[in-house]
């Protein structure tokens, strides 16, 4: 399938040549054309499934068609509703470069920032508006912000949104919109909270689910390091030292951790920038474009911060702290090996972490190879248990246990 096929619109075409995209990735292919057919849309993918298109691009052309009709105007048309600022600007990016060759006009408003710039850029008229909840509803309640004339509402990581306790915002935000109105619900996870939200905001929606474990652990390369917990950061300086090379993300479970290692390898003469929920939007801004630029090649974060956060040519993932929820480590390790680049993802796991690796195998269907050729190895009886109904991929790991020349072991 190639993107003409979808019969989208020239324009919009030549954005997406110049970005160099060659065919629509599955998410892509399967909603672009439903969106087009103004279904409502409740889709499970997370980021770096190419999901920002799979909106933006039929957005684009629905406007865009609308806009050649002479149904213009510069009125909110299509609002997106996103849980971080980080997220936002980064859709926002995405619309500017997918609209290049439209007169279609987009602004993103988020929370932690000035107010005074927003509601300019708000008055000269946008069509396409993406938002943080709280801002959103900040500017509205102003009455800088018109919502009556919105066609296509989307909820981006809703289960994140619903997570930062934005329920009641985003069925405010959907009331204040027009009741005729295409719905689109993206998240990353399907929990009870989300579909329920989802069975009471959409009309017959048409459901897309991409598999997180299947499209993002493929093309990653991963590598379990069992530990001492003492001895992580001397085995994360190791790794640096002599395996990983280029541009790393870094995740830690606490904000104190983050800075914990941040200062450890800033003392180590690393380049590293760090963000998590503590530091202010600045900062946190500030650090991504050091890491996106090039200035630093080591961005530490926590999960909630990093969250959808696009971050291109990314070589290796380092679990610094093995997730305990076993979505988590999907998460973390399909911020490598995006839209059909390869990566590599490093865990460190000590012993107490051991049943998140176990519960994490069973998510993926697949054993983690351990390396075990490093200086800082956890004493081996204390290393876990085969899972006993693992499946046949399992069984083919216990064989492979069994042979002593292997450097690498399946566990
Ligand atoms: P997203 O999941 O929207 O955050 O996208 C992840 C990355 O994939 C972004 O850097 C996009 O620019 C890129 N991308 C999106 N669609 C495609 C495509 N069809 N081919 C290649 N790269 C893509």
């Amino acid at each position: 399938m190639q993107f003409k096929d979808l019969k989208l619109n020239k324009p919009i075409l030549k954005a997406i040549s110049e970005k160099k995209y060659e065919i629509p990735t599955p998410i892509q292919e399967y909603t672009i054309p439903l969106i087009l057919d103004k279904k409502d849309v409740i889709a499970s993918a997370q980021t770096g499934t190419g999901k920002t298109a799979a909106f933006a691009l039929p957005i684009l052309q629905l406007l865009y068609d609308k806009q050649n009709e002479g149904k213009s105007g510069k009125k909110i048309r299509a609002l997106i509703v996103s849980p971080t600022r980080e997220l936002a600007i980064q859709i926002n990016e995405n619309f500017n470069r997918y609209s290049k060759y439209t007169n279609l006009k987009s602004a993103v408003i988020f929370g932690g920032a000035s107010i005074d710039p927003q509601k300019e850029i708000l008055k000269k008229g946008v069509d396409i508006l993406i938002a943080t909840p709280g801002r959103l509803l900040d500017l509205h309640k102003q009455d800088i912000i018109h919502l009556s004339f919105i066609e296509t509402l989307v909820l981006d990581e809703a289960d994140l949104m619903l997570d930062m306790g934005f329920i009641d915002d985003v069925r405010k935000i959907e009331r204040l919109c027009p009741s005729q109105k295409q719905i689109l619900l993206f998240s990353a996870t399907m929990p009870h909270k989300v579909v329920n939200l989802a069975n009471t905001l959409l009309t017959d929606p048409e459901r897309v689910e991409i598999s997180p474990t299947s499209s993002t652990t493929k093309s990653v390369n991963q590598i379990l390091y069992y530990t001492p917990k003492p001895q992580k950061v001397e085995l994360c300086l190791h790794l640096l030292r002599n395996t990983i090379k280029g541009n790393i993300l870094i995740f830690r479970r606490t904000k104190h951790g983050v800075d914990k290692l941040e200062k450890s390898l800033l003392k180590n003469d690393y380049k590293v920038a760090s963000i998590h929920g503590d530091k202010s939007q600045s900062e946190r801004q500030e650090a991504l474009n050091d890491f996106k630029k090039g200035k630093v090649n080591i961005l530490i974060a926590t999960d909630v911060a990093s969250r959808g956060i696009d971050i291109k040519e990314l070589d290796a993932v380092i679990n610094f702290d093995i997730p305990n929820i076993s979505e988590t480590y999907v998460h973390r390790i399909g911020r490598t090996g995006r839209a059909g680049n390869k990566g590599t993802s490093y865990s460190l796991c000590s012993a107490d972490e051991k049943s998140y690796v176990i519960s994490i195998q069973k998510l993926i269907n697949k054993f983690i190879p351990v390396e075990e050729e490093h200086p800082y190895p956890l004493d081996p009886l204390a290393k876990p248990e085969v899972h006993k109904k693992a499946g046949s991929k399992h069984k083919k790991g216990r064989k492979s246990e069994g042979s002593k020349k292997k450097k690498k072991r399946w566990y």
